[in-house]
This record gives C-alpha cells, sequence and structure tokens, in this order.
C-alpha cells in the first residue's frame, strides 16, 4: 500500500547541516498498525511529514498502491491528501468559529458528504473521544487535551486509506490514551486502514 525507497532528507540549519533520513526504505500494507520509535530529534516528524505530502524528499520514491506521489504537483499533493490520507499531528489546527461538531463535518462536507451524513458521523466519533457533551463548544472554550481530541475525531471522521499520527497521546491522560489506541488499532483491523 506504502512504499518507501531509499528516502533522504537534509535540513541546513544556521550552523550545520544535518543528514536526517540516510536512506530509509518501508514497506507499509493494508490495514497494518505500524509505530516508528527513536529519540528526540531522530526524525520520526520528519519522516511522517514526507510521507504525508507536507514536506519534500531530497531524493528517494514513494509509492501509494504502486503509483508515484513524491513527485506530484502542489494541487495533486492537495487531492491526494484528502482523499487518502488522515492526520493525527501535534498542531490541531482546529478552525475557532466552528463547534467541535461543526469541525469535525468540515472535511467531510469538503470532500461531498451530505450534511445530515456528516453530522451522524460527528456525533458518533466525538463520544468515543469523551466529548460526548461538547459538541456545541468552541475550541476556546475547550481545554488543550479536548482541542486535541475533536481534531482526532476530525481525522478519523474521513474514510481514508491511511492515518498517518504524530505521537498522537502524548497530551492526552492515560484513559484517554488508552481509548485512543484501541480506536487507532480497531480501524486498522475492522476498515484495513493503514496507521
Ligand atoms: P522527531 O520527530 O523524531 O523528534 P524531527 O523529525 O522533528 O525529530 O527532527 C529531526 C531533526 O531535524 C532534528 O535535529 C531537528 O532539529 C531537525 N529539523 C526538523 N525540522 C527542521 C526544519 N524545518 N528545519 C531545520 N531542521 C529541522
Ligand atoms: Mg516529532
Amino acid at each position: 500500500m506504502l512504499e518507501v525507497n531509499d528516502l533522504h532528507k537534509v535540513y541546513n540549519n544556521a550552523s550545520k547541516t544535518i543528514h536526517v533520513l540516510q536512506g530509509l526504505d518501508l514497506n507499509i500494507e493494508k490495514g497494518k498498525f505500524v509505530a516508528i520509535v527513536g529519540p528526540s530529534g531522530s526524525g520520526k516528524t520528519t519522516f511522517l511529514s514526507m510521507l504525508g505530502l507536507i514536506d519534500y524528499v531530497d531524493s528517494g520514491k514513494i509509492y501509494f498502491n504502486g503509483d508515484r506521489i513524491d513527485n506530484l504537483s502542489e494541487t495533486e499533493r492537495d487531492t491526494f491528501r484528502m482523499k487518502n490520507l488522515g492526520f493525527i499531528f501535534q498542531s490541531f489546527n482546529l478552525i475557532p468559529e466552528l463547534s467541535a461538531q461543526g469541525n469535525v463535518m468540515l472535511p467531510l462536507l469538503l470532500g461531498g458528504v451530505s450534511w445530515g451524513t456528516a453530522r451522524r458521523k460527528a456525533r458518533e466519533l466525538l463520544p468515543l473521544l469523551g466529548l460526548a457533551t461538547k459538541f456545541r463548544s468552541y475550541p476556546s472554550e475547550l481545554s488543550g487535551g479536548q482541542q486535541q481530541r475533536v481534531a482526532i475525531a476530525r481525522a478519523l471522521a474521513k474514510d481514508v486509506f491511511v492515518i498517518l499520527a504524530d505521537e498522537p497521546t502524548g497530551n492526552l491522560d492515560s484513559q484517554n490514551a488508552a481509548q485512543l489506541a484501541d480506536l487507532l488499532t480497531q480501524l486498522a483491523k475492522d476498515k484495513k486502514v493503514s496507521v
């Protein structure tokens, strides 16, 4: 499903050059739950932003179902991300003018899902993340952890093939962290999403 060949990424900072990814190869099958482990600064976020087509590779190739995706144009990247990927990143970028429910619904509506279906989906997912009483709350009325859980519900709402999660449980208490881990492993198992 996702295949990475000989990926390289170099960052040039003011004082030095860091060769973050040095010939990385990886093959992720459909419905597989894969964890990338390494110390802080080892390049996990860098790698996920390459896989998510957020940043550009220096060299190497990325394939999705056999098609190359690392060389897509900016517009094609946007479409690809919208159709295929769900992101759970640490910066959650909720839309302040929309309620929790509205934030979860928006990507569905943009993807052509009907209003009723989007609303039902949001109301199914938010309670699974401990937000059953927060449908109508705006981001400014929610704690940081609650906002992050809204962003997670938003990422899980779309029917996607791959979910990229960058330390998704980092800011959650142990109960919410365990619940999220269950939810993600279940998505991989039941819906054959690669996480
Ligand atoms: P991790 O997520 O594993 O903690 P990162 O991928 O964030 O690691 O970072 C890997 C290395 O690349 C670090 O040394 C970091 O300072 C550097 N780095 C990450 N992003 C940038 C950037 N945009 N510009 C310059 N250096 C960066
Ligand atoms: Mg990181």
